[in-house]
């Protein structure tokens, strides 16, 4: 398979103030969230492994299998035999954001990059990524140069999602950025600190700052099988954003509900001044009945926003883990690093 990376405009940020990272050899995990990803998985880990093992880099690819029904399971086992895998099985479908966290709580490397199992993002621009952090970089993302395979549907989704984020928000997520990007070290244990149960990856990437880089990169088609994201699942995530980083609903209705009350007393006090004054009787039901219909309307809608913070509210109190791992297994090819590492995991039962 073809994978392309346009040269266009990589935009940098404060090129000057970036201190490159001078050692040469470094360790790289690449996160990969896998949802019934059977037909293709092994063949992507194996070209995965492919283009990274060109880096300089002791490299281990940390495996979510995200509750998977199909063979993922298997498969992934499969290509463990040859390639140095560390695979991690949650209990039951618990998302892509909480995959990739339960990923990166298990990188314990100098940095890390994530990508999909479905070859939607090009193997091709990872060297680029792996550049622009040995440059200085803490966070490298690959801004999607091409929507125009996307569904327009899903496109408008995305313009009207970009622009209801940005109101009243004190950190601008950029605009076309997805979860295909690496992150060094301390932009993982930052995210790692973050405790909240409704995780939107793109606004947290935002949230913690450090030095970040965009890089265009024209994403690829779905090598097989369909995308997991139907519109109502992306309506869903979307609401997850908005309420998880931004007050503005909140406030929209409280402004929307005063200009209502106002409207209402002025039309009060037209009605009784006419009433008064030119004799005029006093219209009928409809014009209540039409009053009474749109405050209740809007009076839902207000509950149903105030609803979706409280719901949040609820999730976060009941203080549950965030994900449960049903089994975890290193590959031998990981070699002297998953002795370490099985130390390391069993020390961290110990101490669960
Ligand atoms: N995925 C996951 N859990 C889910 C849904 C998806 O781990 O509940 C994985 C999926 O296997 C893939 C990545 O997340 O590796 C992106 O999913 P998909 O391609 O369906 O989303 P899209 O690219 O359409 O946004
Ligand atoms: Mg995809």
């Amino acid at each position: 398979m073809i994978v392309t990376v346009s040269p266009i405009d990589s935009t940098r940020q404060a090129p000057s103030l970036l201190l490159p990272r001078t050692r040469s050899r470094f360790s790289l995990a690449c996160v990969v969230p896998v949802f019934n990803e059977a037909e293709q998985i092994a063949q992507f880990l194996e070209q995965l492994h492919h283009t990274v093992a060109e880096l300089n880099a002791d490299i281990e690819l940390i495996v979510v299998n995200d509750g998977s029904t199909d063979m993922s399971g298997s498969e992934i086992l499969r290509a463990a035999r040859t390639l140095p895998v560390h695979y991690i099985e949650l209990s039951r479908n618990f998302g892509k954001e909480l995959a990739l966290q339960a990923g990166l709580d298990a990188a314990h490397t100098d940095c890390v990059i994530m990508l999909d199992a479905d070859f939607q993002h090009p193997l091709a621009a990872i060297p680029e990524l792996v550049a622009r952090w040995q440059a200085g970089a803490d966070m490298v993302y690959a801004t999607k140069a091409n929507r125009a395979a996307e569904p327009w549907l899903h496109r408008i989704g995305a313009a009207i999602f970009n622009r209801l984020l940005s109101v009243g928000q004190s950190v601008q997520v950029p605009k076309d950025a997805g979860d295909f990007r690496l992150l060094d070290r301390k932009v993982v244990e930052a995210l790692r600190a973050m405790p909240e149960r409704n995780r939107f990856m793109k606004g947290m990437y935002a949230w913690v700052g450090f030095k970040s880089e965009a890089v265009a990169v024209a994403m690829d088609l779905r090598a097989a099988g369909r995308s997991k994201y139907g519109t109502l699942k992306l309506a869903g995530l979307a609401i997850t954003g908005i309420t998880a980083f931004s007050n503005a609903p909140l406030r929209l209705v409280t402004i929307a509900g005063t200009a209502i009350s106002l409207l209402a007393a002025l039309m009060g006090f037209w009605l009784v001044f006419e009433h008064l004054f030119f004799g005029q009787r006093i219209p009928g039901f409809t014009t209540l009945a039409a009053g009474i219909f749109f405050l209740s309307g809007v009076q839902l809608i207000a509950l149903g926003v105030v609803g979706e913070y409280v719901g949040r509210i609820f999730d976060e109190v009941k203080q549950r883990p965030r994900y449960l791992v049903a089994s975890r297994s290193l590959s031998s090819a990981l070699g002297s690093r998953s002795d370490l590492q099985r130390s390391q995991l069993e020390a961290e039962h110990l101490s669960a």
